[in-house]
């Protein structure tokens, strides 16, 4: 039986933004009801050590910093609902209507007077062919949920960002080889991060090169190699794979919000700067679905602070 649930604040999102929120918006007494979407816990649940999350003296595991937030928000007196909101309408809402209206996977309906959009970014992928006939028999976006299957094995992790660099550090203590491979002579990585990846043994880099086939064998296939062109030389060349990670940065997910709210040309959501303001009033987008720039769990969960003070601010100045 469908439900249809009213609430002055509803977040969507369970990731370092949505549940921030939460603490934040429960802690105001406002009741929140946080919607978790597919991936409860956000993309730190694909990730094993997070060093530079404050108020850990040693590193923590990316799913266990998840779970303490999830009972943290919870403790505190949110309400978490395990949905995925696939439709809303978020005209202005009117004097005997005050409600912007979400409608759930489930068939559940939710009507809130105000919204955090904490939704973040997914995985994007080449656009090969390929890659999505070979996922999940030697190509992966996820080194910590394959990484196991390659041990003493090689492999090659395209992209030049900090997931590459993270993905390619995290494959060594599995594969025998990783290679990185980066259509630029430079990569944007943090300079920590580069240093590790320059100081591994285990690693080497292809620079300027792009991945144009991958190559498989057999049925059920299993790769083989990588097709890649080398764009300064204008070469062709293959070397010989196991498996394939690719970790060339994220779409937010903004979908569903396409013609109901200002996105940019990347989708991302459009906030007044200095606060996470939509083009809404009442509505509030924290984390990576509102930040190109630095995709962090804590700028994510320090935007879910501010969202939630907003929406409180907002619901108190419209009764
Ligand atoms: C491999 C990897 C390693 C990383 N390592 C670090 C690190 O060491 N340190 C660091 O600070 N950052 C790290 N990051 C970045 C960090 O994970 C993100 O910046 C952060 O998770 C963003 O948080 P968020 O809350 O905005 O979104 P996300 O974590 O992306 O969470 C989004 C949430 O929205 C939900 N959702 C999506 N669509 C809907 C919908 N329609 N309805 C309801 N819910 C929905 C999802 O299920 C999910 O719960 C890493 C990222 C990756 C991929």
């Amino acid at each position: 039986m469908t439900e249809t649930f009213l609430t002055d604040i509803l977040i969507l999102g369970a990731g370092p933004a949505g549940y921030t929120a939460a603490i934040y918006a429960a802690r105001a007494n406002l009741k929140p009801i946080l919607v978790t979407g597919l991936q409860p816990g956000g993309q730190l649940t694909i990730t094993n050590e997070i060093e530079n999350f404050p108020g850990f003296a040693n590193p923590v595991q990316g799913p266990w910093l998840m779970e303490q937030m999830a009972e943290q928000a919870k403790n505190v007196g949110t309400v978490i609902h395990y949905d995925l909101i696939t439709q809303c309408n978020l005209s202005t809402p009117k004097k005997d209507d005050p409600y912007f209206t979400f409608h759930a996977d489930s068939g559940n309906i939710y009507k809130a007077r105000s919204a955090i959009i904490a939704t973040g970014a997914q995985a994007r992928w080449l656009g090969l062919e390929a890659e999505t006939r070979l996922q999940g028999f030697g190509v992966s976006a996820c080194a910590t949920c394959d990484g196991f299957f390659y041990r003493g094995k090689k492999v090659a992790v395209i992209g030049g960002g900090n997931s590459a660099v993270e993905e390619a550090l995290y494959l060594t203590h599995h594969a025998d080889h990783v290679t990185l491979i980066h259509r630029r002579d430079s990569l944007k990585a943090e300079k920590i991060q580069q240093d590790r990846l320059f100081n591994n043994p285990k690693i080497s880099i292809l620079w300027n090169s792009v991945v144009e086939d991958i190559l498989a064998d057999g049925n059920p296939p299993v790769v083989t190699g990588l097709a890649l062109r080398d764009v300064v030389k204008n070469e062709s060349y293959q070397i010989a794979v196991d498996g394939v990670f690719v970790a060339i940065g994220h779409t937010p997910n903004t979908k569903i919000f396409n013609d109901q709210i200002e996105l940019d040309n990347e989708g991302y959501i459009i906030t007044t700067p200095g606060t996470t303001k939509t083009s809404v009033p009442g509505i509030y987008a924290a984390g990576d679905v509102q930040d190109k720039h630095y995709r962090q769990a804590i700028t994510a969960a320090g935007t879910g602070c501010m969202a939630a003070l907003e929406a409180e601010r907002f619901l108190a100045s419209s009764t």
